[in-house]
């Protein structure tokens, strides 16, 4: 016997789920009944972690044309761009009851508090007040048409739960311990919907032997660049050398292109990366006006440690005169600070991958209410389909946009009669 009836059932409670389930409640919690199944104790896991600890809200500014699909570009920017920014500042502020602060020099807005455990329970918070019931530890194992137009969901350890319409925001396999493995995925490839190959995104990469682990901690800004079709893929920002490799939104920003040309099995992705500001022409004027030992332009613009690393393995003596460098050592010299070619092997996969890349095919839903347009009363939202951004509160931009639109879609779904359930 299914245990309950239910209008609106949303799977997962994260940021997506979480934003659906406010959406779908209604403005004054007076709306329809709303039931938010997460299988963790306690929800929004990877807004905890976010951001270091901080939670990147938002970014400032939305750049449609750095997310990443194997669907259509055109339809991910109908989607993104449902929910501008502005608006969905004003929503955390004045909803949510959250001050976000800019940081100017990554253009990333975060909470005053730098607190994640804000926006994490002021959105648990704002749910409840919209009147909808969150059940957690409660995993969803199954997912079926039932009778009359209804959903069938599943729950593990037994228990049915007939409802109207079904939110899916499962999210996709990053960061596993967070309550996302990709089981939402096997549900709606069961359902008859296209899976986009998916792979880790935004994930440091690793280099074995770890050339560079004595490097470990130290961090600057650099350019990268992936040579590819076109102009190929250029990412600026933080770089961190780890025990294990590469880190730092620069490296994050470039590594599915990385992770794919892994898991294509071919010739790795050339990454190459810049050191500095200067380009070449303008190292090759500084190395050979200068005057001191050979060290002392590098010092000035890198780190001492990384400096040092980079002279010795262009095979020059730090200590020599700058005037004795001769031709061959300074073209070496520039190639290295300008054209690093980093020597990655593997990444850390979906343990440390920030999203995941590829999922449910965005011509598989209506871009405007999010509805599959295979299984009609079933919506999809957040990571679960085929789109990720790049560093900088582009994903949650992504998760809140998305799960408002499936939200309101729903509502509407129910609103138009288009289900047995009411
Ligand atoms: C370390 C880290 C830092 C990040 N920092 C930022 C940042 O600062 N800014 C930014 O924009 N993005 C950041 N991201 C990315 C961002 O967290 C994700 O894009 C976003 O959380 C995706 O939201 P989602 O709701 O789609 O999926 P998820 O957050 O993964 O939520 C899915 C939820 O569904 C639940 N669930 C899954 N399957 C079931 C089931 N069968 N039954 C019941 N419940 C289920 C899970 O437990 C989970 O709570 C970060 C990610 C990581 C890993």
């Amino acid at each position: 016997m299914p245990e309950s009836h239910l209008p609106i059932v949303v799977v997962g409670a994260g940021a997506a789920g979480l934003l659906a389930a406010i959406f779908a409640g209604g403005a004054s919690g007076q709306g329809r009944r709303v039931l938010l199944l997460e299988r963790t104790r306690d929800g929004g896991r990877k807004i905890l972690v976010s951001g270091g600890g901080r939670c990147n809200v938002l970014p400032s500014r939305l750049e449609p044309a750095r997310f990443v699909t194997a669907s259509s570009p055109n339809t991910l920017r109908k989607m993104l761009l449902s929910w501008p920014i502005a608006e969905q500042r004003r929503f955390f502020e004045e909803e949510v009851g959250l001050e976000l602060v800019l940081e100017p020099e990554t253009g990333k807005l975060f909470p005053a508090s730098n607190s994640a455990r804000q926006v994490r329970d002021g959105l648990v918070a704002l749910a409840r007040r919209r009147g909808v019931e969150i059940r957690f530890e409660a995993l969803m194992d199954g997912l079926a048409p039932g009778p009359d137009g209804a959903w069938s969901i599943a729950l593990r350890g037994g228990g049915e739960i007939l409802a109207g319409t079904v939110i899916l925001a499962t999210g996709g396999r990053s960061l596993p311990g967070t309550g996302s493995d990709g089981l939402g995925f096997e549900l709606v490839r069961g359902l008859g919907h296209t899976v986009h190959s998916t792979y880790p995104a935004l994930t440091p990469l690793t280099a074995e032997p770890p050339r560079h682990a004595e490097l470990a901690g130290i961090s600057l800004d650099v350019t990268i660049t992936a040579p590819g079709p076109g102009k190929g893929l250029t990412t600026r920002g933080g770089f961190l050398f780890t025990h294990r490799g590469y880190s730092g939104p620069s490296v994050l920003d470039v590594s599915h292109l990385a992770v794919r040309s892994r898991l294509a099995g071919g010739a790795l992705q050339p990454l190459l990366v810049r050191w500095t500001d200067l380009d070449a022409a303008a190292w090759d004027q500084a190395l050979r006006e200068g005057s001191g030992t050979i060290a002392g332009p590098l010092r000035r613009h890198l780190p001492d440690r990384l400096a040092e690393a980079l002279l010795a393995e262009a095979g020059v003596d730090a200590a020599r005169p700058l005037h004795q460098l001769r031709r061959d050592e300074r073209l070496r010299l520039v190639e290295l600070l300008t054209r690093y070619p980093l020597p990655w092997t593997g990444d850390e996969g979906y343990r440390k991958a920030e999203v995941t890349g590829g999922g449910v095919a965005l011509s598989e839903v209506d871009p405007r209410t999010l509805e599959s347009r295979l299984r009609p009363g079933l919506f999809l939202c957040g990571e679960i389909l085929d789109a990720f951004g790049p560093i900088g509160g582009h994903n949650f931009a992504w998760a809140w946009a998305t799960g408002r639109a499936a939200g309101l879609g729903a509502s509407d779904h129910l609103r138009l009669g288009h289900s047995g359930i009411e």
